[in-house]
């Protein structure tokens, strides 16, 4: 019920969405639980987390680098305040917030795994564009990881892959697929094989939750409409961006996050 408190908190217009996320996602979190339980997916990041960062090439541009840690800095204490006012005070000390901006150009992608492990890669900066647009990107994926998305989603995958077992034995019976799956999870997608798109749900909790957090931090959350613009247009190219192959943009979600907006602008103090 983790997910009606601080969808309470958010304000009135919420509360109806919230009886609507009631509806399905007690079903959905339940098998959550059985399939993959509390602290087996952050011990898991952490470990993944770093083979990531083994095996890729970190940006070496100072201001780009600084951007991305410092806009994930403000973002998550934000997360924190908002995890503390939502009862959720008791998970912060779960949280080893840690931002990382990998080089790779050809990736439009940015991913936040279990534990606030974060990564965005180079290629994405283009249409962030600026510390607001990068703020747009920051707030979604925490707002997934606060949410505890990937948990859902590493269940359907295991359900899916391995047959719905738990994730111990299927971590020691197919420990390759597994790690895959966990990967796709939290959105790292198609660099490892295995694509999960997030539900429509996951994805409005995660915009809703986004523009708050990017308000508390600072950030005029009006920037998401230009910035959902500009990766709907990347979108249209040759080759699809990482980011909304797990990431389904309708023309519908811009609407939605304008709905949003006033909801967010009431902490936004940036002007
Ligand atoms: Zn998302």
């Amino acid at each position: 019920m983790k997910i009606f408190q601080y969808l309470f908190k958010l304000g009135p217009i919420v509360i109806l969405s919230a009886f609507l996320a009631c509806a399905t996602v007690p079903i959905t979190e339940r098998r959550g639980l059985s399939l993959v339980p509390e602290g087996q997916p952050l011990s898991m990041s952490f470990q993944q987390y770093g083979e990531v960062l083994k095996k890729s090439k970190l940006s070496e541009d100072p201001a780009k680098v600084e951007m991305v840690k410092r806009v994930g800095d403000k973002i998550a204490r934000a997360a924190e305040e908002f995890m503390r006012e939502s009862g959720m005070e008791s998970e912060i000390k779960n949280y080893k917030w840690e931002f990382n901006l990998i080089e790779d150009d050809k990736v439009v992608n940015a991913w936040c795994m279990p534990g606030g492990k974060v990564v965005f890669y180079t290629g994405i900066l283009p249409i962030t564009r600026d510390e607001n647009g990068l703020a747009v990107v920051m707030g979604h994926e925490v707002a997934h990881a606060i949410a505890k998305h990937g948990n859902e989603r590493m269940s359907q995958g295991l359900l899916a892959q391995v047959g719905g077992i738990g994730l111990s034995l299927a971590l020691s019976r197919e420990p390759a697929i597994t790690n895959q799956i966990f990967m796709a999870a939290y959105g790292v997608g198609a660099q490892v094989g295995v694509l999960l798109p997030y539900s429509r749900l996951h994805e409005r909790e995660a915009d809703r939750i986004g523009l708050v957090l990017m308000a508390r931090a600072g950030y005029d959350p009006r920037e998401a409409v230009p910035f959902w613009e500009r990766m709907n247009e990347e979108g249209k190219g040759k080759r699809p961006p990482e980011f909304l192959s797990t990431h389904p943009a309708p023309e519908t979600r811009i609407k939605e996050i304008q709905s949003f907006i006033p909801e967010a602008m009431k902490y936004y103090r940036g002007e």
